[in-house]
């Protein structure tokens, strides 16, 4: 009997992962992906002996799930672990840098929040939960109700900025947070849910992970590539799909040198960002208005300004993961990641790399400015908080017109379109991280 033939657009982590779990069930599996290499936003890049990332910095391994991912495809074996020091996290509170509460008595001693924001923190197990329309809370009302306006501003607002250059009062608990979300649900509290081991508690390791690769996170697609039975298509940007009478999908692509590419699938497996799916020509298919749904996701702009410096040029210890920004403090930056503490082969010897993230949802138009003044305006920021001594003796810009897609208030529409686009159209799915989530375990689909 003939295998299925699949046909998956775009060769990012989601793309990759869902090759491998196709191949997995029997079929022929090809990838079609614009760029010349594997990983989409997980990208590496090596310059003067310093080691960025442009995407994802580390991948948090906390579920069975995401570690017998791993496993199944040999990945976990060439994985490195963060720097035990980076469980230390800081925020920018009255224009110092404090360190937020590791455990109940530096929780005591802080002064993340004050005497009154602690009080209020500690009435959460009392609170009871929400009602009405809880499944469309955002985030910022839930921190808010639960635990108090100043875990909002000094907590949630610069751990939102840090992870999705966004604000909590955009996200969507429930597609954001799910589990935290579930937890109020099932035992009525944070705090009782968690004395409780949380949702699915036999799904969580018991040490979670914070890993990254030798040569940085672009190795996980990359080596997951290799396992793939039929290498990806680089170089090919698709511009035509089209459902013919007898049921096969046509795939049109263009290679770099200007050629057309075509093939014949039973089922087409998108993993493109939204916002390039209107730019395809879709012939034939079914309730194809909803792709305008689709493409409603909003990713916010962000620049990432890699700055290198002698070690002694800095007067903080970098003894952590690094420092989020609360938007109260007014500053120009969402925060600096302390890249060469966080992996030994980040920076040359005696040097440190300092990742900082600008603009996002809270200053996008900070990315429009000229490069050179993103990263002079980091590297004041960073002086001032950081003690530092000079210029930079490295410097390098990755600019993100759209970056990571949120899960915001349109994220329900968004879901039920995807859904009733693959039930009017037999053999399409609309998948990628604007509809499974953009944290990397939800890109590694099995
Ligand atoms: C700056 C930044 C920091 C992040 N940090 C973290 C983090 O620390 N931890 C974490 O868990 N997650 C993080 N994320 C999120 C995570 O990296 C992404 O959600 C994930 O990598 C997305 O993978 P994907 O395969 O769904 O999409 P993509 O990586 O976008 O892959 C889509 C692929 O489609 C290709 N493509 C586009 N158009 C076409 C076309 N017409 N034809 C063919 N191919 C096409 C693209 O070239 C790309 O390779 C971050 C994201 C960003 C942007």
């Amino acid at each position: 009997m003939n295998k299925k033939r699949v046909c998956i657009l775009g060769a990012g982590l989601s793309g990759i992962s869902l090759a491998l779990s196709q191949e997995n069930k029997g079929k022929q599996v090809l990838i079609f992906e614009k760029d010349l290499r594997v990983g989409g936003v997980l990208e590496s890049v090596k310059s003067n002996g310093y080691l960025m990332d442009y995407g994802a910095n580390t991948l948090s391994v906390r579920t069975k799930k995401t570690e017998d991912f791993l496993k199944q495809h040999k990945i976990l074996e060439y994985a490195v672990d963060a720097n035990q020091k980076c469980s230390k996290r800081f925020i920018v509170k009255k224009n110092q840098i404090i360190s937020l509460p590791q455990g109940p008595l530096s929780f005591l001693s802080s002064s993340f929040l004050s005497p009154l924001g602690k009080l209020r923190l500690c009435l959460e197990p009392f609170i009871s939960r929400k009602q009405d329309n809880a499944s469309e809370e955002t985030m910022a009302s839930f921190v808010e109700r639960r635990l108090g306006k100043q875990a909002l501003d000094y907590g949630a607002n610069p751990f939102i900025g840090g992870v999705y250059a966004s604000r909590p009062e955009s996200l969507i608990l429930k597609h954001a947070f799910p589990r935290l979300y579930e937890t109020e649900r099932k035992f009525g509290s944070i705090f009782w849910g968690m004395m409780r081991g949380g949702v699915q508690p036999s799904e969580k390791l018991p040490k979670s992970r914070l890993i990254s690769f030798q040569e940085g996170m672009q190795e996980l697609p990359k080596r997951l590539a290799e396992k793939l039975q039929t290498p990806p298509v680089l170089g090919c940007e698709i511009k035509k799909i089209e459902i013919k009478n007898n049921g096969k999908w046509s795939v049109q692509g263009e290679t770099q040198d200007g050629k057309i590419k075509e093939e014949l699938f039973d089922e087409v497996i998108s993993t493109l960002p939204s916002h390039v799916l209107l730019n395809i020509e879709w012939v034939g298919i079914k309730a194809a208005h909803l792709l305008k749904t689709l493409t409603q996701t909003f990713h916010p702009p962000l620049a990432l300004c890699f700055q290198g410096f002698n070690r002694q040029q800095i007067q903080h210890p970098l003894d952590g993961f690094g420092f989020l920004v609360p938007e109260k403090e007014k500053r120009k930056i969402l925060g600096t990641l302390f890249s060469s503490t966080l992996f030994q082969n980040r920076a040359p010897e005696n040097c440190a790399l300092l990742t900082t993230f600008v603009g996002g949802e809270r200053n996008p138009e900070l990315c429009t400015l000229p490069e050179s003044e993103i990263m002079e305006l980091a590297y004041k920021e960073n002086q001032k908080l950081l003690g530092i001594d000079g210029k930079p003796t490295f410097e390098h810009i990755k600019l993100w017109p759209k970056s990571i897609p949120i899960p915001d208030s349109t994220m329900d529409a968004r879901i039920k379109a995807a859904s009733a686009l693959s039930l009017e159209n037999k053999g399409l799915q609309i998948l990628g991280s604007h509809i499974n989530g953009a944290p990397l375990p939800n890109c590694m689909v099995t």
